[in-house]
């Protein structure tokens, strides 16, 4: 007999395993796709590093973190 009710945990789930991610062109704004993304260990929290493209043809690879979410 277990307790585990909700032991699924959204830590597990990989970034590129969500689909098309759009984020904010942090240049110009335009929808940029994330075209890869993956968590690397720092000597912190783990931070997760994008690489977008956007419509105008801008290209980052850049921490999500601070990035607008569409
Ligand atoms: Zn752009």
């Amino acid at each position: 007999m277990t307790n585990e009710t909700t032991t699924s945990t959204r830590l597990a789930q990989p970034a590129a395993a969500t689909g098309l991610r759009l984020v904010g062109c942090p240049e110009c704004g335009a929808p940029a796709e994330v075209e890869w993304a993956d968590h690397v260990p720092t000597t912190g929290d783990p931070v997760e590093l994008v690489k977008l493209r956007c419509l105008e043809r801008h290209w980052f690879l850049m921490p999500a973190e601070g990035l607008q979410t569409l």
